[in-house]
């Protein structure tokens, strides 16, 4: 069933890990999608990597400074232009420091928050204004489960995904009248390059607490950004899901 036949979307922090799940299940389940990534060189290698699987796959590339509210602007009127709507506006990309409050370096906070929260308000910005005048639309905001209760070092990372909540609940109430749905994902430790690059010992460790026992696969993600992006979840706005196999909940 293509649960997204006819929908145009715009994937930030596409090129790998879970915003490139996203990507390719959007693509599977027949929608259009914009690709976005922070260089020209990894937006190629992944749009390469589609066309592998489906050389028809309706994927177009971009890399937009998120941090620039006129970039953004242009990749969804791109966007838009290219594939003749805008219907899915997700917030993916995101970086984070693990460092101690003691050894944390100023500019790495404000580098967190400007992706991690900036650019969401700054792509959610741009995205509602094209879906309002078109009739409707969806934000998916990717958030964590450190969002619900913080995690030992590294603040700015934690502290960014609550803003991702905040925004995420407060769009909902806002753009629920423009028939905007916005929703957050809280995925668990998800299968991505860093996870696959830990020697075994270490993800025992991380997988011990976890009551389903084993880490996130992205496309589990991918799956709820898939349901959310549907008419199967019409209903359903300001929600905070999680993918994290009750991990710490
Ligand atoms: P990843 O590091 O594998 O990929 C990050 C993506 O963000 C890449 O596509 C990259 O191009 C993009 N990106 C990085 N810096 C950028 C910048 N300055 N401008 C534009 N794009 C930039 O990441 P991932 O693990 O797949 O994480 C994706 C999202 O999921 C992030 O928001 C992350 O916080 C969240 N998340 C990940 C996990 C996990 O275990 N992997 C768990 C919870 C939440």
């Amino acid at each position: 069933m293509e649960l997204l036949k006819g929908k145009v979307a715009l994937v930030t922090g596409g090129t790998r890990g879970i915003g490139f799940a996203v990507v390719k299940c959007y693509l599977e389940n027949g929608a259009s999608v914009a690709l976005c990534g922070s260089k020209k060189e990894s937006v190629d290698k992944a749009i390469a990597e589609l066309k592998e699987i489906n050389p028809d796959f309706p994927v177009i590339g971009l890399y937009p400074d998120l941090k620039n509210p006129a970039e953004v602007e242009k990749a969804v009127a791109e966007t838009k232009e290219k594939f003749g709507r805008f219907d899915i506006m997700v917030n993916n990309a995101g970086i984070s420091a693990r460092d101690s409050l003691y050894d944390y370096k100023p500019e790495d906070f404000v580098n967190i928050m400007n992706l991690n929260v900036t650019a969401v308000f700054n792509c959610s910005q741009a995205a509602a204004k094209v879906m309002k005048e078109q009739g409707g639309g969806v934000i998916l905001n990717t958030s964590s489960m450190v969002s619900l209760y913080g995690q030992p070092s590294g603040v700015g990372y934690p502290a960014s995904k609550y803003a991702v909540n905040g925004i995420t609940k407060s769009l909902a109430r806002e753009l629920g009248k423009d028939n905007i749905r916005v929703n957050a994902i809280l995925p668990g430790v998800t299968r991505t390059d860093m996870v696959a690059a830990l020697p075994k010992e270490v993800v025992d460790r991380i997988v011990a607490p976890i009551p389903l026992g084993r880490v996130c696969e992205p496309e589990e993600v991918a799956n709820a950004f898939l349901f959310l992006a549907s008419d199967l979840a019409s209903y359903i706005t300001g929600a905070l899901l999680s993918v994290d196999g009750a991990a710490r909940t």
